[in-house]
Formats: structure tokens, C-alpha cells, sequence
């Protein structure tokens, strides 16, 4: 790929400052599928430099100049569909039909909320006769952003700090950079001012840790683990910089007996998707005891039926994991609820039949998880679904509030006033009632260790901006 060992600094493609390579490895065959460069301070350095002297003009653009960037980049977008489609397949292992629908789709889809938010928005509005608030830019912008569900990351944080009038500098996910750098041939293509965007590629105990502290960078969005956001917190404290964190989570499916008959299967499809590396991943099922037995038959059905092969074979609905240690990690999780005495009714340790190589993992389905076991605790990030019955609406608040994380819950029932009843009692950003789906204007963001920002539309918009208020305006 070309400048794949290239960052991209005030406007154009530079060799780092130090050569460090690092190899990126496809997970589907565990092959070397480019290298890329790792950068350091002085790359560092040199981005936000770069941002910092963007930021006088870029900051004062009028909301029509933003507007036309950003078609532009959504017209530039598009026509990399197919190269998106491929790096996003070979880096992280997205089956093509996920890359192409869910993955690519969430880029423009995200783009074009973004741009409608920016159309709605008033940057300038009176409080009172005498006092104006104005929105503005916060300034120079660190982006770091994770392997998961790359374009959708990159594109939340990238598309609404450009519409803010910040500039920036991203750091994709090391594990996961080539669609990152495809992204960055877009923004060239679509003609974003020198300075205003910029790319350095590392990891985070380099470029990362130098972002977060950097004195000359206003604002840190990140979106990763909540053990990383919590190290980015530590570092950016000093010099008392924003910092909008999208972290893990562990949500809660919570099915009622009157559930619509699709309600199991939909949810276990919904936990094996992207592998069950989505932050937003139902990873628990509670199950009104009636319908429970039924519900593990049912989730043992999905997992036994879902294809699991490379990224890039016709038919395949799971790919592998993203990594090595990746991989080691969630084959632990799983020997470790076997372990803790889960019925394992799907799937289980190793990888499926027929696949030797390449970092897959069987869809798995527990039954019978009990509270204090490490399967119901811990964000696993991989195919593997804990199922536990409940008795009462009580103790299944009691159940799915009972984590450190907060981002996403799902109630399945067709009692209208329950579900709402629920919805307000569930401690996370996201609670979807029946599989209904969020529109590219909700706000995306977690309560508790799932992190304290949102993303999207106008809420995403506004993560970018300061708020100042002008008494005496009325001269
Ligand atoms: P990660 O935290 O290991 O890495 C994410 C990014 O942070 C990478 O770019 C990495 O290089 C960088 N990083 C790591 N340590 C850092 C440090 N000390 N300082 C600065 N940067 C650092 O996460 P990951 O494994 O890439 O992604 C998986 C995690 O992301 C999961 O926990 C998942 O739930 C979470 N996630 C959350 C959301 C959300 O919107 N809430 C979305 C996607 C993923």
C-alpha cells in the first residue's frame, strides 16, 4: 500500500523522523499484510505544530465553507468504497458483506448525520436582549481511535471536528491502520487545507501518551478500552484538556416472555456480529424463567448455523479476531467460565473445524451464568453469549445494572408501558426496545466506565465546541 510507512503532516505525505516499522497482520491468515512506521515525538511534535497554525484560519471558515468540505470528502468517500471495503477486511477481519454494509456504510452514514447536524446548527445565539452565546471552535484536536469498528470511529470524531472549525490529529489504532490510511487519501483528494488534518501512525504508550499530554492540544477524543482512557485521563490532566472518552461495555438483553418470537435469535445473531467485538455487543441475555429453556435452544441453533471463515470467502458471517493476544485473551474468558461452572451449550474453547489457522473462534453460548462469574463480569469482545434467567422486572434491572460499564441495554417486550418503565432505569447512554435502531442524529456515548461523552449528530458536533457568552452585545 502505498504510503503505508508515511504520516501525513501539514498537508502532504512525510517520511517519520525515525524509521520504526511495524508489521500489520491479517487475522484471517495470520499473514504480514503491510508495514507501516511507528512514530515518536518528533513526529508527534510536528502534527500538532502543524494543526496548531491551522487553527487561526481554519477556525474562522464559515459554516457554508465547512459545509462544502464536507461534501466533498462525503463525494471522495464513496468512490473509495472498494479500497475501504478491502483494507478493512484484511486489517481487523470483517467478513466483506460486514466491511461493505456495517462498516463502509457506518462511515457515510455518520458523514452525512454529521453534515445535516452542521446545516441545523446555530453558532451564534442570544441568551437574553444584551447577551449573545457564541459556539466555538475548542482548538487543536487529538483523535485516537480503535480497531473494532474503524471508519465509524475515525469518521464520528474526524467529520465533526473538521464541521466544529478544529483541527486536528488522528492516531488510528496500530493494529488496524490501513483503512486509516486510505481515510487519509480522502481527505488530500477532497482538498482539506494543509494543517487542518493530519496523520501519525504509533501506539499508544508512544504517540498516544504524547497526544494526551501534549500542552499544545486542547481537546483528547478517544474511543478504546476503559483501562486506555483512563491512562489518557491521567495524562491530559496536567494541562487540564478535554477529554470525551468512548470506553467498553457489557450490556444486557433483557427478554420477557412476551417478547416477539425472533427476539432470542435476532439477539444471539447480534452478539456474534463483528465477531463480538463491538462495544455496544449484547454479551449477556437475561431470559424470563419460562421462556429460558427455549431461549438457550434457540441461541445454540444461531451460534451452531453461523459461518465462521476468512474475511474474504464468499459465505462467511464471523471472521477471526483481530489479533494474537486478542485471540489468547477471549480463549481464556471462555475455558474460564467452563471453568466456573457455566453450561457451555455451544461452541467452547479452540477453533472451529476445519480452520487451522488464522485467529478463529467458535460462537459460544453459556447457560446458567451466575453473577459472580468472570464470563458475566468482564468485557469479553468475542462471539461468546452468557445467558441467565430472571423472575421478576426487579431482578432484571438489579442484573443488568449491575456492571461497571453503562453504554448499551436492550428490552425485548411487548408491554409498551414496561419497556419504558425499564428503559428509565437502565444506567447506560443507548437503551433500544425491540431491536428498534438508532438514527445517524442519536447520541452515542456510555454512563459509568463506558465513558463520559457522546458522538453523532448534533450531540457528536458540540463535543468539539467551547461555549462563551458576550453580555453588552446589543452596542
Ligand atoms: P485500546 O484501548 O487498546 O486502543 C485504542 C486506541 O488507543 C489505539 O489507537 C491505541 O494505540 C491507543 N492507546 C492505547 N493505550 C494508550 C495510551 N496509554 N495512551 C494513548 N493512547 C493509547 O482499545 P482497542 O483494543 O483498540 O479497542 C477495543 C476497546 O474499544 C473495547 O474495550 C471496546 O469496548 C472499546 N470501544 C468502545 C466504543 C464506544 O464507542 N464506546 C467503540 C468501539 C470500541
Amino acid at each position: 500500500m502505498k504510503n503505508a510507512r508515511n504520516f501525513y503532516i501539514n498537508g502532504a505525505w512525510v517520511a517519520p523522523v525515525a524509521a520504526r516499522d511495524l508489521d500489520v497482520i491479517d487475522p484471517s491468515s495470520e499473514e504480514v499484510c503491510a508495514t507501516i512506521s511507528i512514530g515518536d515525538e518528533a513526529d508527534t511534535n510536528a502534527a500538532v505544530a502543524s494543526a496548531r497554525s491551522a487553527f487561526d484560519t481554519w477556525s474562522q471558515t464559515s459554516k457554508a465553507d465547512r459545509l462544502a468540505l464536507l461534501n466533498r470528502i462525503a463525494e471522495v468517500y464513496t468512490a473509495h468504497e472498494a479500497d475501504l471495503i478491502e483494507a478493512i477486511s484484511v486489517e481487523m477481519g470483517a467478513p466483506t458483506s460486514v466491511s461493505q454494509e456495517d462498516q463502509y456504510g457506518s462511515g457515510i452514514w455518520h458523514i452525512e448525520g454529521i453534515t445535516k447536524a452542521l446545516e441545523d446548527y446555530e453558532f451564534e445565539a442570544p441568551l437574553s436582549d444584551d447577551e449573545m452565546i457564541l459556539h466555538e471552535p475548542i482548538g487543536v484536536c487529538a483523535l485516537i481511535t480503535p480497531w473494532n469498528w474503524p471508519m465509524n470511529q475515525i469518521v464520528l470524531k474526524v467529520i465533526a471536528a473538521l464541521a466544529a472549525g478544529c483541527t486536528m490529529v488522528l492516531k488510528p489504532s496500530e493494529i488496524a491502520p490501513l483503512s486509516a490510511l486510505v481515510f487519509t487519501k480522502i481527505m488530500h483528494e477532497a482538498g482539506v487545507p494543509a494543517g487542518v488534518y493530519n496523520m501519525v501512525n504509533g501506539d499508544g504508550p508512544g504517540v498516544g501518551s504524547q497526544l494526551s499530554a501534549h500542552p499544545d492540544v486542547d481537546m483528547v477524543s478517544f474511543t478504546g478500552s476503559t483501562r486506555a482512557g483512563i491512562l489518557i485521563s491521567k495524562a491530559a490532566a496536567d494541562s487540564v484538556k478535554r477529554v470525551a472518552l468512548e470506553l467498553g461495555g457489557k450490556g444486557s438483553n433483557i427478554i420477557f416472555a412476551d417478547a416477539r418470537p425472533e427476539a432470542v435469535q435476532d439477539g444471539a445473531t447480534f452478539c456474534f456480529h463483528n465477531t463480538g467485538q463491538s462495544c455496544d455487543c449484547a454479551a449477556r441475555m437475561l431470559v424470563e424463567r419460562s421462556r429460558y429453556d427455549d431461549a438457550v435452544e434457540q441461541a445454540r441453533l444461531v451460534a451452531e448455523n453461523t459461518k465462521t471463515g476468512p474475511a474474504r470467502e464468499d459465505g462467511t458471517q464471523m471472521g477471526p479476531l483481530v489479533s494474537h493476544v486478542h485471540f489468547d485473551k477471549v480463549q481464556g474468558l471462555i475455558q474460564q467460565g467452563i471453568n466456573e461452572g457455566a453450561r457451555l451449550v455451544a461452541g467452547g474453547p479452540g477453533r472451529p473445524d476445519g480452520l487451522n489457522r488464522g485467529y478463529f473462534t467458535r460462537p459460544t453460548v453459556f447457560a446458567d451464568v451466575t453473577p459472580d462469574m468472570e464470563i458475566w463480569k468482564q468485557e469479553i469482545f468475542g462471539p461468546v453469549l452468557a445467558i441467565m434467567p430472571f423472575d421478576t422486572e426487579e431482578e432484571a434491572i438489579r442484573l443488568a445494572n449491575d456492571t461497571e460499564y453503562g453504554l448499551s441495554n436492550f428490552i425485548q417486550t411487548t408491554d409498551r408501558d414496561r419497556a419504558h418503565r425499564i428503559a428509565g432505569r437502565l444506567r447506560s447512554g443507548q437503551v433500544q426496545i425491540n431491536g428498534a435502531a438508532m438514527s445517524a442524529a442519536a447520541p452515542f456515548g456510555g454512563y459509568k466506565q463506558s465513558g463520559n461523552g457522546r458522538e453523532g449528530g448534533r450531540f457528536g458536533l458540540e463535543e468539539f465546541l467551547e461555549v462563551k457568552v458576550i453580555p453588552g452585545w446589543d452596542v
